[in-house]
């Protein structure tokens, strides 16, 4: 059939979307690409969530023209979160692209494919609801760790947020699919599996027997030979106590939450819809603290969200130097088309978005550095997923930190004992434990 070459853009839902093309592409007797120049079809999965991701969409497609100028037979895809909500700028500025499907559409590819090769025209196809899948039907790229959704879509609609526009409204996978994908992936191999859903903490309610998030957690956590299960991203107006019970009880439930703050004013959460606030997020941290021993906690905060003062940013910082996050993954506010957000009144100059957003850096850096460095000269088991910098080997501590060593390709998919020996801001260095 020829070879295929998939580039993903965004979150690990992306991921794992991409995985599904590859097994349904490998199933139609395609191979996989070294080079993109190599390939007879290009999927290019997108993402809309940040500008950044579709400045480089558009930077990216314009780049495969001259591909299918050489090669007038190769068919272009774009699918993903960008491809559904610009669709119709697509097709007028990039007409060799062939293919354009939603995320909703992905089973349906190998189908689009032998449509496109019989008609002389571009496809495009795109639903905007609905579950379509099996679980399983995806190509895990590690053989030792896999993602798996429980949950698609997002019933929130945070005011910034394109996701549940392009995804749909939240549908909850039943747990028993979930729990018997889940064994499957153990019985092959995989002893980390990531549950994913852009709000794991709302799992559950819509099903006809409503299960909770902590119920599936605790029940997957029962597998036997399953040693590490993270989960991502977790709402805190929905992380109940009775979740951080459940990972307080559960050695292979990893000790890492990632909580996502955006803002720390009431005014600017409010205005995000994000319905909890500034005291209501720092409680739950405490309940976490209380109940998780040593929980690593990352989060996401926009800076410069239209109608933030200086007062408003200043409560972020209060947030930060009082958790402490061990990670930040921090983002100057910009428009989504199509958001509640987007008619808000931009009132901050963007020397000043930019001036805050540095001044939070410099503070969240230093925590992540000083946190790390209380861990140096410790001991922890490491999963070690593969090759890291500098010819070093790289593997994960339960919090999820990475951590860099001297080892060889070997030790991929083995848990070995470490000694971190030094702790940077965002990583560590180690050495393995005879
Ligand atoms: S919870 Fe909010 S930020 Fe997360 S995907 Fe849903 S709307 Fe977007």
């Amino acid at each position: 059939m020829g070879k295929y070459y998939i580039e993903t853009f965004g979150c690990q839902m992306n991921e794992f979307d991409s995985a599904r093309i590859a097994y349904l592409l490998d199933n139609e007797g395609y191979t996989p690409a070294d080079k993109i120049e190599e390939a007879d079809v290009i999927a290019i999965n997108t993402c809309a969530v940040r500008e950044k991701a579709k400045n480089k969409l558009y930077g990216h497609v314009g780049n495969l023209k001259s591909l299918k100028k050489s090669n007038p037979d190769l068919v272009i895809c774009i699918g993903g979160c960008s491809a559904q909500n610009l669709k119709e700028i697509i097709l007028k500025d990039f007409p060799f692209v062939d293919i354009i499907f939603g995320t909703h559409n992905i089973s349906q590819l190998p189908e689009l494919i032998s449509r496109r090769k019989e008609i002389n025209q571009s496809i495009c196809e795109i639903k905007n609801n609905g579950f379509d899948y099996v679980l399983d039907n995806f190509k895990n790229t590690l053989p030792f760790k896999a993602c798996l959704p429980i949950s698609i879509g997002c019933d929130n609609f945070c005011s910034y947020c394109i996701v549940p526009y392009v995804r749909g409204k939240e549908i909850s996978i039943t747990p028993e699919e979930v729990i018997e994908t889940a064994g499957k992936l153990v019985s092959g191999g995989v002893v980390e599996i990531i549950l994913l859903g852009q709000n794991v903490n709302s799992y559950g309610k819509d099903l006809d027997k409503p299960v909770s998030f902590a119920e599936l957690l605790n029940d997957i956590a029962r597998i036997d030979g399953l040693k590490r299960i993270r989960f991502m991203t977790s709402h805190p107006k929905d992380l109940s106590l009775e979740l951080i019970d459940v990972i307080s009880e559960n050695k292979n439930i990893m000790n890492h939450i990632h909580l996502p703050l955006q803002a720390g004013s009431d005014k600017i959460l409010k205005s995000m819809n994000r319905k909890y606030t500034k005291e209501g997020y720092l409680g739950i941290i405490e309940n976490i603290r209380a109940k998780i021993k040593e929980c690593f906690i990352t989060t996401d905060i926009i800076v410069g969200f239209p109608g933030e003062e200086r007062g408003d940013f200043n409560d972020t910082l209060d947030v930060v130097k009082k958790v402490r996050f061990n990670r930040a993954f921090t983002f100057i506010f910009s428009k989504r088309e199509g958001t509640a957000a987007c008619s808000l009144k931009d009132n901050i100059s963007i020397k000043d978005k930019k001036e805050w957003f540095k001044e939070l850096l410099i503070i969240q850096n230093q925590i992540s550095l000083e946190e790390n460095q209380k861990i140096a000269g410790r001991n922890f088991e490491v999963l070690v997923e593969g090759e890291g910098n500098k010819g070093l080997m790289a593997g994960r501590l339960e919090n999820n930190t990475v951590v860099n060593f001297e080892g060889d390709k070997s030790m991929a998919g083995k848990f070995v004992n470490i000694i971190v020996t030094e702790a940077r801001s965002f990583y560590l260095e180690g050495k393995v434990l005879k």
